[in-house]
């Protein structure tokens, strides 16, 4: 009987698979933890992270009982924070409603907050072996070369038609192996530019049989970058510094930030501080510029180092000191701003 292709990959996934932490251990809260973070980071970023997640949450109901604050810091420079916070919710629902456990159930898991189609598909193939389709971009670029889909996958259609043919393509016995073969897949061979000599599906590829390989898929045009420019105050009285949190439910929502403002060159920080908070301040340092970038947004980031006598109480903002700023969840830009004042500029450790 000739090798099926799904057989075929299965092979090339046990040879070439990386060695990832997640992989030693598939106990379903280790694949769903790994999988969120997964989402929009790169694997060689996430090792790092899943690891000492894992020490300081080793199960949900330790998770469960952590703080909010603990659990964005712990998830601090991973971005897109919503994870985080729908995995805290999450938490807390498989306490409630699941008696402590993750169930092996499609319906069941499209209830809990923040499980998508990808993350309950990835649970249940990978912690439970079931016969589940995962849809990724890795996975959708390869199903749509392969079958030389010349339609738009992001339609609902589109993901419709990913969801079947990948169902189709796994096969009775190891599912679980010939999905994750094809995110690898993805991921290592079959990427922006694919490498389509080394790939165990050539003979069977459709794109590459009619040379569609570099037009497909096909993705409608992602949004327009939008470039940012922001002068940065790291305001300090004493030894207390002024931060504020961005609110919650918005785009950064529940992370720090010093103040900031959109930079204009000719701008008087000076008599800004003045007219917005009443504070008299001299500028004791220009910084370096830091870049920081979420959703489709570039920001540069201008920060600067300023000094005042007076620590009122100011709407919106708070007062800390330099060692409670340490243990803040800060938005990436404002975390390397405090991160290059504690290594190059000024020792505030005694605070
Ligand atoms: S043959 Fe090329 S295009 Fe087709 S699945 Fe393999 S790497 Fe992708």
């Amino acid at each position: 009987m000739p090798i099926t292709d799904a057989e075929k990959l299965k092979q090339w996934f046990l040879n070439e698979k990386r060695d990832f932490p997640w992989r030693k251990d598939t106990s379903p809260y280790r694949v769903w933890i790994s999988e969120i973070m997964l989402q929009q980071t790169r694997a060689s970023v996430v090792i790092g992270y899943f690891e000492r997640w894992m020490k300081q949450f080793p199960s949900i109901q330790e998770l469960s009982n952590a703080s909010e604050e603990t659990v964005i810091k712990s998830w601090e420079g991973l971005g897109y924070y919503n994870r985080a916070r729908n995995i805290l919710k999450a938490a807390h629902y498989f306490q409630s409603a699941c008696g402590g456990i993750i169930p092996p159930d499609k319906q069941a898991l499209m209830l809990v907050p923040g499980l998508g189609p990808y993350t309950v598909g990835a649970i249940l193939s990978f912690a439970f072996k079931q016969k589940q389709a995962a849809v990724d971009a890795n996975v959708a670029r390869v199903m749509s070369r392969y079958h030389a889909y010349d339609k738009e996958i992001t339609t609902s259609k589109g993901q419709k038609w990913l969801e079947e043919v990948t169902q189709q393509f796994l096969p009775d016995i190891d599912p679980h192996l010939v999905m994750e073969g094809l995110i690898e897949l993805g991921a290592k061979i079959c990427g922006k530019t694919p490498q389509c000599l080394m790939c165990p599906l050539d003979r069977g590829c459709k794109a590459l049989l009619h040379s569609k390989v570099d037009f497909l898929p096909i993705k409608k045009k992602p949004k327009e970058t939008v470039y940012l420019y922001k002068d940065v105050i790291v305001l300090k009285c004493d030894k207390y510094f002024l931060v504020h949190m961005k609110e919650k439910g918005k785009v950064l929502g529940g992370l720090y930030e010093f103040i900031s403002l959109e930079r204009e060159e000719t701008r008087d920080i000076q008599g800004y501080l003045k007219e917005k908070f009443g504070l008299d301040a001299h500028k004791i340092e220009q910084l370096g510029t830091e870049n920081q970038g979420y959703t489709h947004h570039a920001v540069e980031l201008f920060p600067s180092i300023w000094e005042t006598s007076c620590s009122q109480l100011i709407p919106g903002c708070e007062w800390r000191t330099w060692q409670e700023l340490l243990s803040l969840p800060f938005t990436s830009g404002h975390r390397r701003i405090l991160a290059g004042i504690a290594k190059e500029k000024y020792e505030y450790p005694t605070y």
